[in-house]
This record gives C-alpha cells, sequence and structure tokens, in this order.
C-alpha cells in the first residue's frame, strides 16, 4: 500500500511515498526554509536526479500544494491510501498511532505546553494536509507513544507529586517509532517472537535514547520530560545535577533561559569538543591528535555504557543491544569502544565482523557465545507507513 509520510518541523516539512511492502521509499523531497524569501521545495524519485522548486514566501501549506502537485506529476497521487504525520509529543493520551479527527487534533493541542517548539509545527503539517489530501485517513504516530508501556515507578520522578497529577511533570521518552522498528527487526534477525524478547535499543544520531524493550513493549528509557535526559548527545548534554542552573546563576549571574539554551544547544560532543557535535567529524579529529575530540568520544561512550548497564536491570536478561540511528549503524570503532565497557554484562566484541558490516547492512557484531549486540538500520518513515497501513485497513 502507498502512503505518503509527512514530518513537519517549524521552518521544514519533509515528504515521503513509502511503499508498505518492502518499505520501497517511492519518492522523497523536503520543503524547507519556509515562510523565507529562499523557501524551496526539492524531491527525488526512486534514483533519478533531485528536482527543485521554488516557492518564495511560501509557508506550509505552500509546501503542500507542491507536494500535491509533485505527486501528481509522478502519477503517484491516485495510488495514495493514507498520511502518516510524525507528531513528536502524545502525552498520556496517546498510547499508540490514531486516525485523525477533530478529537485528536484538539488532544495534539494540548499537548503543546510539553513539546512547544515541535507540537504547534506538526499540527501546521496535520492543518494542511487534511486541506489539500481531506479524503484520505490520515494518521499521527507519535514519538511518545511506545513509551507509554513504562511502570509507574520507571516514569515518576521523585518530585512533589502533584507536580506529576497536575501538570504531567514525569518521564514520557523520545524516539519511540525508532525503538520500536529496530526492535521488530532484532526479533526477526533472533528468529523469536517480538512477544518473547528482551532488548536493548540504542538510537544514536543528533538526538540520542536507548530504551529497554521487554516483550515488544518499552520499560524504559533514557530520555525524560524533554528529549535533554538522558545520554550525551550531540548538542545536548544529556544528565547533569539538576542544580545546575542554581549554580550557573550564582556564580555567572546565567538565568534559566541561557543554561537551557547552553545544555541543548552547547553542550554534548560538541561542548567537550568545543569542534563538532559531528561523530566522523570528532572521530576524524581524535585520529589526528585532538585530545578534546577524544575526550568527547570517551565521556560519550562511558555514560552509553553505564545507561545500557542501568537498563539491563528492568529486562532481567537480554537477548540483545541493538545500535542504530548514524552513530549506532556506521560507526565501528564507537560499537567497539561501548562493547569494551560492557564485559560484565557478558558482551565480547567481534572485530572483524563489527569492522566488517557494509553501511546500510544489519547483523550482529559480537562473538558466537557471547551475549549479543546487532546493528539493524532504522526506518522511522517505514515504520510510520506501516502504522498507518494497518489503520486505514482497519477502518476501511
Ligand atoms: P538524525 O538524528 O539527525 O537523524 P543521524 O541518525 O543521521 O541523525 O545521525 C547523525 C550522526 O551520525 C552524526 O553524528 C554523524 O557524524 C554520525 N555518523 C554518520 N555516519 C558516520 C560514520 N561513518 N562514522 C561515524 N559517525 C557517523
Amino acid at each position: 500500500m502507498d502512503i505518503l509520510v509527512l514530518n513537519c518541523g517549524s521552518s521544514s516539512l519533509k515528504f515521503a511515498v513509502i511503499d508498505t511492502g518492502e518499505g520501497e521509499v517511492l519518492l522523497s523531497g523536503l520543503a524547507e526554509r519556509l515562510a523565507g524569501p529562499e523557501a524551496l521545495v526539492s524531491w527525488r524519485r526512486g534514483d533519478a536526479e533531485k528536482e527543485r522548486r521554488a516557492i518564495a514566501g511560501g509557508d506550509h501549506a505552500a509546501a503542500m500544494k507542491v507536494v500535491v502537485e509533485v505527486l501528481r506529476e509522478h502519477g503517484l497521487q491516485d495510488e495514495l491510501r493514507g498520511v502518516g504525520h510524525r507528531v513528536v509529543h502524545g502525552g498520556e493520551r496517546f498510547k499508540a498511532s490514531v486516525v485523525i479527527d477533530e478529537s485528536v487534533v484538539a488532544e495534539i493541542e494540548k499537548c503543546v505546553p510539553l513539546a512547544p517548539l515541535h507540537n504547534p509545527a506538526n499540527l501546521v503539517g496535520i492543518r494542511a494536509g487534511r486541506a489539500m489530501l481531506g479524503e484520505l485517513t490520515e494518521v499521527a504516530v507519535f514519538d511518545t507513544a511506545f513509551h507509554q508501556a513504562m511502570p509507574k515507578h520507571a516514569y515518576l520522578y521523585p518530585v512533589p507529586y502533584e507536580l506529576y497529577s497536575e501538570h504531567g511533570v514525569r518521564r514520557y521518552g523520545f524516539h519511540g517509532t525508532s525503538h520500536r522498528f529496530v526492535a521488530r527487526r532484532a526479533a526477526k534477525i533472533l528468529g523469536k517472537p517480538l512477544e518473547e524478547t528482551a532488548l536493548i535499543t540504542a538510537h544514536l544520531g543528533n538526538g540520542c535514547s536507548a530504551a529497554a524493550v521487554l516483550g515488544g513493549r518499552s520499560i524504559d528509557t533514557t530520555m525524560g520530560l524533554t528529549p535533554l535526559e538522558g545520554l550525551v548527545m550531540g548538542t545536548r548534554s544529556g544528565d547533569v545535577d539538576p542544580a545546575l542552573h542554581g549554580f550557573l546563576k550564582d556564580q555567572l549571574g546565567w538565568d534559566v533561559e541561557r543554561t537551557t539554551k547552553v545544555l541543548n544547544k552547547e553542550s554534548g560532543l560538541l561542548g567537550i569538543s568545543g569542534k563538532s557535535n559531528d561523530m566522523r567529524t570528532l572521530e576524524e579529529a581524535a585520529a589526528a591528535g585532538d585530545e578534546r575530540a577524544v575526550l568527547a568520544i570517551e565521556v560519550f561512550c562511558y555514560r552509553l555504557a553505564k545507561a545500557i548497564g542501568a537498563l539491563a536491570v528492568p529486562l532481567g536478561r537480554i537477548d540483545a543491544l541493538v545500535f542504530t540511528g548514524g552513530i549506532g549503524e556506521n560507526s565501528a570503532p564507537i560499537r567497539a569502544k561501548v562493547l569494551g565497557h560492557l564485559g560484565v554484562l557478558g558482551f565480547a566484541l567481534d572485530p572483524e565482523r563489527n569492522d566488517g558490516l557494509a553501511r546500510g547492512s544489519q547483523g550482529p557484531v559480537t562473538q558466537d557465545g557471547s551475549s549479543t549486540a546487532l546493528v539493524v538500520p532504522t526506518n522511522e518513515e517505514w515504520m510510520i507507513a506501516l502504522d498507518t497501513a494497518e489503520l486505514v485497513e482497519a477502518t476501511s
């Protein structure tokens, strides 16, 4: 079934037509710099050359109009059966993907305080989609939904209970679509029903999070109320002492906004290295003897390994540790370093497997007889398309 997948940011709109059978991308594109003088839609049909259309000053609605035109020109519009929207925050209301109607839109709006940058942009995409493709079933797929299976003792912060019950202050977790996709693939590779697996999934891209997935359900994860908690990321600090805001206010006069910005945009790999948020660049710099790049990589891997150790506790056993995301899929040195810290959990690296894995392929990187670590390329668009197709079928 052909599904249009939309991922709307504040000034961008990513789109792809996916054939859910094998996840083939029939056409994909990006509308960027929306509402500015350089607004532009670009797309690629299969392996063909990239094409572009300027829409100076065009907003999300104008971009959607071009997307529909492009789909029509390529003969794809008539084949479409549904539209899947990535939505960042579904709060406690959404535990799975849903068909969008007015009440769903209202509930997504209620979640805006939890994701003030992302949910409004997602809603703009939903409205633009409904205006242009209203006759198709539209589905919302939430980054948070997969982690709604977490038990209360995993998602509550030890702060006054009313902050949770009256203001929704709790751990939600993110990257759920990716964790869910790779958990399903990992079960296939292991040759076990998903319901019988105990997995730790590590999504390592610009943002990074890990999850404990038992029987196909997330029972704990490293991200929290916001995507700042947990692992070291490209520009995000992950866990720091919660007293840091007060300390920096007293010592440097920084207000809350400044510290929050520094923790989100100037920390993580970039903050420690002072050079880059990009792991590839840091690996090159480290190889050339840059000590701060070496340090950034060490802190990244050490903290990730510690978090994996912590996630083993709720799982009780580990059938596989799964590496995914740009870093997890492509960086053999990072996988080697992380596994080097995890001998206590029975992991033993197989350097040949680890170094020999071709880009985009999946498979084990540990020795037979040791605990298993796998590389599984993620594919959030395909997961969104699969959820959408399932709901289209259920409602038709
Ligand atoms: P996003 O979270 O934005 O989707 P990606 O999943 O594409 O990002 O991950 C981006 C990260 O993956 C960057 O830090 C990039 O340097 C890293 N990366 C991609 N390829 C490699 C590689 N071959 N070696 C090391 N890091 C890589």
